[in-house]
């Protein structure tokens, strides 16, 4: 089971794949050759919040290497259980801004409705780790209700299928969902928000595509892409089959310590995304959550980290900086500086 099931990876279906996840960290550090003496804190950290990675992600970590910003993202490890002041359960306080199960309505116009709570790989970092999915499973009188709340409040003017991870959830259920929401003469946009087609590309089939593009609403996805190294050629073949089909694909990443906390990083992801026709949209600034606090890069690594970008890259690749604040009425940008590096200048003798 462990040998041979990457070389199937790419004509298995989503699901198969999605079922067939990498979840113990035995596995996962054979599989990349790493020390077993890792095992035992990647064990302990696993039992709050569980390892998840699936086969087509794997596959593009470097064997033997515990810095890969890859494997950084999803092995569990002993830094998550130290417990650090500020950092807690449930950071931007969502679990109180439920305005019905499956709907969180906080910024105005805009309305994310929690369509899948599973997602398919596990991010240590993420703010939601702590997040009890379970209570976000929808009932089909649930979902009735949630439609009912769309209709019934005409300054929504997007939905955005969030998660856990929408993509999750299946065609099926996608479509029936776009209809429904279509049907509803004040929405004028869908968009996604899914980390699924950088972790399992095959999640983009034609099937999806009709789901989610077959009405009148036009589509925006947004992926959440941390690192170059996160895209490969399956990742642009399933961009370019989204730019296809009409779908506007902008990428949220979160920055992080050890995994893009560089110039060079950021601007190679910038690029990269660039090359397969994403533009970069926001970079977020952790969320205290508790067990993440080892990939905090201060504000003023940050300011200076995208204001170098500024003056290497297109400004339409560099991303927002921006921060997540409970209570604010949207995302709260952070001021960033240009950095002056006159030897950067390529005319200066
Ligand atoms: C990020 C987010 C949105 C969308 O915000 P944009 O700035 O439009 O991308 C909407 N609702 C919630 C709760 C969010 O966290
Ligand atoms: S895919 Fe998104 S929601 Fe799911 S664990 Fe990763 S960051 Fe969190």
């Amino acid at each position: 089971m462990i040998h041979g099931s990457a070389v199937r990876v790419e004509s298995a279906n989503w699901q198969n794949i999605l079922a067939n996840s990498v979840t113990s960290p035995a596995e996962l550090l054979h599989r990349l050759q790493l020390e077993s003496s890792l095992l035992p804190a990647a064990l302990a950290a696993a039992d709050s919040f569980p390892l998840r990675v699936p086969e087509p992600y794997l596959n593009r970590m470097r064997s033997g290497d515990i810095h890969d910003p890859l494997l950084r993202q999803v092995l569990p490890i002993g830094e998550e259980l130290t417990e650090q002041p500020g950092y807690v359960l449930d950071p931007l306080g969502e679990q109180h801004t439920n305005a019905r199960p499956g709907i969180i309505h906080k910024y105005h116009g805009r309305l994310l409705l929690v369509v899948s709570s599973g997602c398919a790989v596990n991010c240590r970092y993420c703010f939601r780790r702590h997040f009890p999915y379970d209570d976000n499973n929808l009932s089909t009188s649930e979902w009735d209700d949630a439609l009912d709340y769309i209709r019934s409040d005409t300054s929504i003017s997007e939905v955005i299928y969030s998660g856990g991870d929408p993509l999750a959830a299946n065609d099926r259920r996608l479509a029936w969902l776009t209809r429904a929401i279509a049907a509803i003469p004040h929405v004028r946009r869908l968009r996604v928000h899914t980390r699924l087609p950088i972790v399992i590309p095959q999640r983009i089939t034609p099937e999806l595509i009709d789901a989610l593009c077959g009405t009148r609403l036009p589509v925006t996805m947004v992926w959440h892409c941390n690192h170059a190294a996160e895209l490969d050629a399956l990742t642009g073949d399933a961009a370019a089959r989204l730019r296809q089909a009409g779908v506007i694909l902008l990428n949220q990443a979160v920055l992080l310590r050890g995994v893009n906390d560089s110039v060079e990083a950021q601007q190679a992801l910038g690029e990269a995304l660039g090359d397969a026709g994403i533009l970069p949209y926001y970079l977020h600034l952790l969320d205290r959550v508790r067990g993440a606090s080892h990939f905090m890069v201060p504000d003023d690594e940050a300011r200076e980290l995208v204001g170098a970008l500024l003056t290497c890259m297109p400004g339409y690749l560099v991303p927002r900086l921006v921060r997540e604040v409970a209570g604010e009425p949207g995302k709260v940008p952070v001021s960033v500086e240009l950095m002056h590096d006159a030897s950067s200048k390529p005319n200066q003798a």
